[in-house]
């Protein structure tokens, strides 16, 4: 039976950047992509605060250089999804696919994050057909219509000001009469023509026949209690996200949230277990740190797999 000595789960900047390092450490590294190869970045376009990159980079081009890098240093990429794990048992086991077993001394969790949405019934039949989690895939489609954009936060103005180079009018729509966005995107929004606030509102519906495309929303402002219908060609939700830990509830600690807890760097209550990027991190969620725990992940599972505490979890556990 093949043993792995690192499998990393997730190729974000945080699954790529700890296969880059373990790679460097000669652990062989096997990284499996998951369902967005590549993470968020890969749906993302301009990314102007990446270090390194004076004129910005592409999101896609970034990962790819990410994995590239890690390649040339053995770093083993394999496509599938992970729908279980064991870790009562050493060494770990990974079904991939529900099918191919993966035996591995220690695991780093880079499964990152997934947007979250409204939760009406309408947004979801209507997902693909004028409504999107994602401005930088489908806001080629909405060429001098008008769209709403749902949220306050950095990526609902992101979106918002992307969304500017296709539509002819974008309506943010935000549930308080103030935007959490960091400052330089509020300036940017606002000096933007193409932009309108909808404050103190909230989507409650989704307008559009069935098979066909959106055309319009239910508004409400939550001050007064006043819906009023809007036509619109398209709806971005852009509310936040929820941390791809699922698989690991009630095996692993995560806080109320989901997000899983770290301690002592990236390790988790589970010696061998580590985890890095935006499933354990509710609050920065950037590339750039989710690359720098990359980075700390890949030390201390190279560090675990080196000491003492291995060695006898290795002869009580007969691997
Ligand atoms: P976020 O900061 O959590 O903001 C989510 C926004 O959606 C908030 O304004 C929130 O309203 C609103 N919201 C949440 N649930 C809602 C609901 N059910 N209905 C209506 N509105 C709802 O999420 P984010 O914007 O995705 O950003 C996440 C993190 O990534 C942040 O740390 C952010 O700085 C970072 N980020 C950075 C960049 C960048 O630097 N370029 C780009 C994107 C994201 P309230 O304000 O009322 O809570």
């Amino acid at each position: 039976m093949k043993i792995e000595d690192v499998t990393i789960l997730g190729s974000g900047a945080a699954g790529s950047t700890a296969a880059l390092y373990a790679a460097r450490a000669n652990l062989d590294p096997l990284v499996i992509e998951g369902s967005t190869p590549g993470g968020q970045l890969t749906i993302t376009t301009d990314v102007e605060n990446y270090p390194g990159f004076v004129d910005g980079v592409q999101g896609p081009d970034l990962m790819m250089i990410f994995k590239d890098q890690a390649m040339k240093f053995g770093a083993r990429y394999e496509i599938g999804h992970v729908t279980s794990v064991d870790l009562d048992n050493r060494p770990f086991k990974i079904t991939i696919d529900e099918v191919n077993t993966i035996h591995t001394q220690t695991i780093i969790i880079a499964t990152g994050a997934t947007a979250k949405l409204l939760g009406l019934e309408s947004e979801s039949r209507l997902m693909g057909r004028g409504v999107s989690a994602c401005a930088t895939c489908d806001g080629f489609f909405f060429k001098d219509k008008e769209v709403v954009v749902v949220g306050g936060g950095d990526t609902a103005v992101e979106e918002s000001l992307f969304l500017t180079k296709y539509a002819s009018k974008v309506f943010l729509v935000h549930r308080r009469d103030q935007l959490r966005a960091s400052n330089i995107l509020q300036d940017r929004a606002q000096s933007n023509d193409k932009i309108q606030f909808i404050w103190n509102t909230i989507v409650n519906d989704i307008n559009g026949v069935e098979g066909n495309e959106v055309t319009g929303v239910t508004l409400q402002d939550i001050s007064t209690g006043e819906t009023t219908h809007k036509p619109i060609d398209g709806v971005f939700i852009a509310i936040g996200h929820t941390p791809n830990s699922q698989l690991f509830h009630g095996k692993i600690d995560t806080d109320e949230n989901g997000y899983i807890r770290t301690l002592n760097g990236s390790g988790t209550n589970i010696e061998g277990v580590f985890a890095c990027g935006d499933v354990q991190d509710p609050i920065y969620r950037q590339a750039v740190t989710a690359a720098g725990t990359g980075c700390m992940a890949a030390i201390d599972a190279e560090r675990f797999l080196s000491s003492k505490e291995f060695e006898s979890l290795k002869e009580t556990s007969n691997i």
